[in-house]
């Protein structure tokens, strides 16, 4: 990439610090390879739409997430009415505690009265905190109706409570533009991560998309779900804590199937994005987590991922008993309050019938019948492999030194977290 903008793809040395997931939505990944000015055209017309979006507005509201205003969103905004009395329009507001409370809009209606010489009959509905407004407001109508103030009759002060006032709110919710948002953290968080996909003719694209905030164009990429469709992780449950206040980016490279970026926002949006239909590694495979509350972002590959969720292997053998009397002899060296075998620090010296030390490693042997392998889910979270021993060997009890057969090898890898 070089001195090269991501985004405009012009050399530059003006980079800035660009957050991939945006700092409202609790973004904590940082990138330094996107110019200035794409950083703020990227802020106005592409993080914008996920930023204000009504369910980022939820979320926000609900995990305290300020952002750089420092404000609460109000995901109520917006004009509502009351079930109770549909003429009367009002606000959802959010008090000091940060709680909706209603607020009802001013308004002022005339109805001519059809007596003769009847008048005008003026009613002024305001909110009970609105007050002090009421002077002013009857100022401006006498000026409207040209009648001085004394000369207004039957004036009726009545305020009116309405109990658990039933409102019924109606939003307009984006279903399209704000998937922009989307693809960019998608493309930034491939162009960050994976060799050689900058170059990709898809990724040039892609840029160019995002550079000119070309909403139409973006659904060619981010094709997979509708954008509200968490069943899309389902079967990534297991690993994923995707009840925790976490956003999860994934990628996965496929010689069949290119390259694919899946984005779960905690609580508003997931999808899948399609970056590319070259072919990539199958063993391809980056998980970013961003721990809003940790305020963290990191990438975990496959093999941290096992390391971080398992706990280390536990072997448990099967034997071999020739007769009745060895498999007896077993047992009641098993009941013995010492009883223990011959282990290293990781693994179990193997010896042949005679007691002589083999020079083999146990996992070595065990691989050796991988494709032989039976595997099945632990009862509490995690997974078994049954290993067959197919060449003769025994382990060596303690302290008796006796030995025994083992034929077949299971492997317990207890699940303990999730990322
Ligand atoms: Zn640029």
């Amino acid at each position: 990439m070089g001195n090269q903008c991501i985004i405009c793809r012009e050399e530059t040395d003006n980079f800035s610090d660009e957050h991939v997931i945006p700092d409202a939505l609790g973004g904590y990944y940082h990138i330094y390879t996107v110019c200035k000015s794409c950083n703020s055209d990227l802020g106005s017309s592409v993080d914008a739409k996920l930023v204000n979006h009504r369910f980022a507005d939820f979320q926000r509201y609900l995990l305290g997430l300020t952002g750089k205003s420092k404000k609460l969103p109000n995901p109520f905004s917006g004009t509502h009415h009351i079930a109770q009395d549909t003429n009367k329009k009002i606000q959802l507001r959010l008090d000091e505690e940060g709680k909706p409370a209603p607020y009802t809009i001013t308004n002022v209606s005339y109805e001519e009265s059809e007596n003769e010489g009847g008048g005008t009959r003026v009613s002024i509905c305001l909110d009970a905190s609105d007050e002090k407004k009421l002077d002013g407001i009857l100022d401006k109508i006498s000026k409207k109706l040209q009648v001085p103030i004394e000369q207004f009759e039957g004036i009726d002060r009545s305020v009116q409570t309405i109990e658990k006032p039933n409102i019924k709110c109606s939003f307009s919710i984006d279903l399209a533009e704000f998937k922009i948002g989307l693809l960019k953290i998608a493309y930034e968080f491939s162009v960050d991560t994976v060799d050689g996909y900058f170059t990709d003719p898809s990724a040039i694209e892609v840029s160019k998309i995002l550079k000119a905030a070309d909403y139409d164009s973006v659904e060619k990429f981010v094709s997979i779900g509708t954008g509200f469709d968490h069943k899309l992780f389902d079967g990534m449950r297991d690993y994923l804590d995707v009840e925790s206040k976490k956003h999860y980016l994934i990628i996965a490279g496929s010689q069949t199937h290119g390259l694919v970026c899946l984005i779960h926002l905690h609580g508003m949006f997931s999808v899948g994005v399609c970056l590319s239909k070259l072919p990539y590694p199958d063993n391809l495979a980056v998980i970013g987590v961003n721990d809003i509350h940790g305020k963290t972002f990191r990438k975990v590959y496959p093999e941290q991922l096992l390391q971080e969720i398992y706990a280390p292997p536990e072997l448990r053998f099967q034997y071999y008993f020739p007769t009745e009397n060895s498999l007896r002899g077993f047992l009641s060296l098993q009941t013995a309050e010492n009883f223990d075998f011959c282990r290293t620090a990781t693994s179990y010296p193997v010896f042949d019938r005679a007691g002589n030390y083999l020079d083999l490693d146990l996992y070595e042997t065990m691989k050796a019948s991988e494709h032989l392998v039976t595997s099945e889910s632990l009862e509490d979270g995690g997974i078994a492999h049954t290993f067959p021993i197919q060449s003769e060997l025994f382990i060596k009890i303690m302290p008796s030194e006796n030995l025994v057969q083992v034929i077949a090898v299971r492997e317990e890898l207890r699940q303990v977290s999730k990322l």
